[in-house]
């Protein structure tokens, strides 16, 4: 293609719209093309609020009326952003239907209406095109993506609650085929380049340095005549149609046991749009938006969005103080973590990682491990086996301490026992260079603890990972008694590069998640004594939102950790986490889990299959029933609630949000219920302090309510204020 050739002859000089102050779209001319710049004035991203929309609005009327543009391309003035999207703050504040409907109508037919421009269009996406950004590309004639990491196109709105309600739903699979677009809304997916390209949804993917120039080029293209496509036949079909939305319900239903409106809500719409009609289609989207975001069921998008403005939140650094960059991080134990973080700073950084275990059978495991890890990403296309040879490459390992002595920062995760952490600690301060940061994965040992003996105790801080660490999406960063700034802004800003969320806690055994599963944990087991059935009280809290049971879980984590967990809460917190039998009696059996294919269930080359009902047997159960779900979902969570208020009473963490954070992606507590707080905040704490009461006659001492609920009960029944 040659713009010379195809368009008209470039001018020498660009003409521009002049600027209007705080102006966040500049068009710039040449020739009969304009470029149209987007750069949001005092803003990191451009986003669509009413306000920046009512601009583009201006700019679409400029472009319907100059007779002289032939050829339009849509570029982003920021570095790595193309268009993140709605202004969520904004769209979470409608106060009536009518202003969500309004809103909603106003961003969408401002979008067609560019899609309906007379003139050759095209998206240049430099960086993410998230959400509005997306559905204004979709509507170009052409898309091309440059082939940087951070340039992702996709529509996450399910995420949020709600869907693609300015023209994605219906465009979208207009354009990729029905099966592809249910992909990406239902899940709330967003693609790079190459994944997006394969897909049909960007035309070209190039290097950042040539985009515009190959956007020009493609602007000299035909233009692409109606929404129709021919390429996906059974589609078109209304059996065919039928048989796809019946499986994409099904298949949501089984995800998300009906929780989350959003998705479903999609398919209706996406069902109507096919059949009725592109116009239809967004009227259509429009009118079943609007109760997601406002009225009596919009509850789970409220959740979900304030979830994402507390994700937000946590990227920000509160803490006065400049991290030390990390070039050489070291990890210490090659286990089942250690060797899961050696790979998660492989791959996320570019750091170069030293590992180090007491025998090389262990490194050998890792190592292993690491490369499982990376296989699975090859299998499914996601990196090159070069990709993946190169960054393990780049992590080292030894037997002794050689080559600490460069690291800036190391992850201990070594067996969880405070003698043999403090022994390494002292080891690592003998090789260490000056000021650096020991970072311990310990999961319930304080900070101060290990600390102990240190010269260096500013120096160590907790960095507490969750398993499996590729995909566990916290890091809890704890400040010991004298845990520097710097070793948690330090530790907080390399967590963040390895893609975590981070939330800070102050010291204390368990911190917060393990701290708060602890007495969950517990009850379970104490229910399963009574007689409840292992597979019923999975399902009773599967029901609620869980991402898995608590027996389920206790096998995934590892019995045997479990016993060592059960063992230091219980010394450290008493009668509240006293735990049941069950742990000690199935560790005792040598049952680990599913690391071993013996726990709760039964196991087949690695997956679990039914309970094992052998269990009872060993537990003395006589006879089993189904549990009664909304009992358990009771004394579960609510042993959870109380446990939760001493946390915060104790400062252990900062706010109720950033508790519920902690939880949400430490445990998978239900994202649609917005946390644990925000849930018994619904209920009402003088109603869970009434039935924590009850329990504690009915059961004993666990269950009496702690001082720090009773003060809020009887403040004003909250968490939150
Ligand atoms: P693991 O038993 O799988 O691995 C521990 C490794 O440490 C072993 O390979 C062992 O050989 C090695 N080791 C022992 N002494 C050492 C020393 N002096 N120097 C170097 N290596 C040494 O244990 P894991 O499950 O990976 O747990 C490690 C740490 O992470 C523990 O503190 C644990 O509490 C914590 N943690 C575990 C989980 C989990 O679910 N497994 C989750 C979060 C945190």
């Amino acid at each position: 293609m040659n713009a010379k050739e195809n368009g008209p002859e470039p001018m020498t000089t660009l003409a521009e719209t002049p600027a209007r102050t705080g102006s966040a779209f500049r068009i710039e001319r040449e020739g009969d093309l304009a470029t149209v710049w987007f750069d949001l004035p005092g803003e990191k991203v451009n986003k669509f609020s009413t306000a920046v929309m009512s601009e583009f609005a201006a700019v679409v009327d400029e472009l319907e009326n100059d007779r002289d543009i032939k050829r339009v391309i849509i570029a982003s003035g920021k570095p790595s952003i193309f268009i993140a999207g709605a202004d969520v703050t904004e769209f979470s504040k409608a106060t009536s239907a009518e202003q969500a409907a309004e809103y909603t109508r106003f961003g969408q037919q401002t979008i067609h209406r560019f899609s309906k421009l007379p003139q050759v269009t095209v998206a240049a996406i430099n960086g993410a095109a998230l959400g509005g950004g997306c559905e204004l590309a979709i509507t170009c004639d052409y898309r091309v993506m440059s082939d940087s990491p951070r340039a992702q196109i996709g529509l996450p709105e399910t995420k949020l609650g709600i869907f693609p309600a300015w023209g994605g739903t219906t465009k979208l699979p207009r354009l990729i085929g029905l099966p592809a677009a249910l992909d990406i809304i239902l899940n709330g997916k967003t693609l790079d380049g190459k994944r997006a390209k394969r897909m049909g949804l960007v035309d070209e993917v190039v290097p950042a340095a040539i985009l515009l120039d190959i956007a020009k080029q493609f602007s000299t293209k035909p233009k692409r005549r109606g929404s129709g496509r021919t390429k996906f036949y059974v589609e078109g079909n209304p059996l065919a149609r039928r048989v796809i939305f019946g499986k994409a319900r099904k298949a949501v239903m089984n995800q998300t046991h009906g929780h989350y409106p959003a998705p479903l809500a999609a398919i209706d719409v996406m069902e109507y749009g096919m059949s009725a009609g592109v116009e239809r289609g967004l009227a259509r989207e429009v009118e079943a938006v609007v109760p997601l975001i406002v009225g009596p069921k919009c509850e789970v998008a409220q959740n979900l969005i304030r979830l994402f403005f507390m994700m937000e939140e946590s990227k920000k650094e509160r803490i006065a103080a400049s991290p030390v960059e990390v070039r050489d991080a070291g990890v210490l134990g090659a286990g089942i973590m250690g060797g899961g973080i050696a790979q998660l700073i492989a791959d996320k950084t570019d750091a170069a990682v030293r590992m180090r275990d007491i025998n090389w059978k262990a490194i050998a495991g890792g190592m292993k491990a690491a490369a499982k890890i990376w296989k699975k990403k090859v299998d499914r296309r996601r990196m090159t086996r070069g990709e993946m040879q190169r960054k393990l490459a780049r992590i080292t390992s030894t037997t002794d301490w050689s080559g600490f002595e460069r690291c800036e920062l190391v992850v201990e995760a070594v067996v969880e026992n405070l003698d043999v952490k403090r022994q390494v600690l002292g080891e690592f301060e003998a090789t260490a260079r000056t000021g650096a940061i020991f970072a311990t994965n310990t999961s319930t040992i304080p900070i101060t603890d290990i600390a102990a003996q240190a010269v260096h105790p500013e120096n160590v801080a907790g960095m507490h990972f969750f398993n499996p660490v590729d995909r566990m999406p916290l890091v809890e960063v704890i400040r010991g008694a004298k845990t520097s700034d710097v070793a948690m802004v330090t530790v907080a800003n390399f967590a963040r590069k390895l893609g975590k969320t981070v939330v800070y806690c102050n010291d204390g055994p368990g911190f917060v998640v393990n701290r708060i599963l602890g007495p969950y944990m517990n009850e379970s087991g104490f229910l399963l004594e009574e007689g409840n059935s292992i597979e019923s009280l999975d399902k009773a809290m599967v029901d609620f939102g869980m991402p898995m049971g608590p027996m389920a879980l206790l096998d995934e984590v590892g019995i045997d950790v479990a016993a060592k967990v059960a063992k230091i809460l219980g010394g450290a917190f008493g009668d509240r986490m006293e735990p049941s039998h069950v742990v000690e009696t199935l560790y005792g059996d040598g049952r680990y889990g599913k690391k071993n294919g013996k726990g709760l269930y039964l196991y087949e080359g690695g997956k679990r299959q039914g309970p094992d009902p052998s269990v009872y047997k060993l537990l003395n159960i006589r006879s089993t029933r189904p549990a009664d779900a909304p009992a358990v979902v009771e004394r579960m969570i609510f042993a959870m609630v109380n446990e939760a208020a001493m946390i915060l009473d104790e400062k252990i963490v900062a706010s109720p949000a950033e508790l519920d954070l902690a939880m949400i992606m430490g445990t998978g507590f239900p994202p649609f219920r917005g946390g644990l707080l925000r849930y018994a905040d619904k209920l009402g704490l003088p109603y869970i302090l009434a039935r924590l009461d009850d329990l504690f006659q009915k059961h004993g001492k666990r269950f009496l309510a702690t001082a720090a609920l009773r003060k809020l009960a009887e403040r004003d029944g909250k968490f939150y204020r």
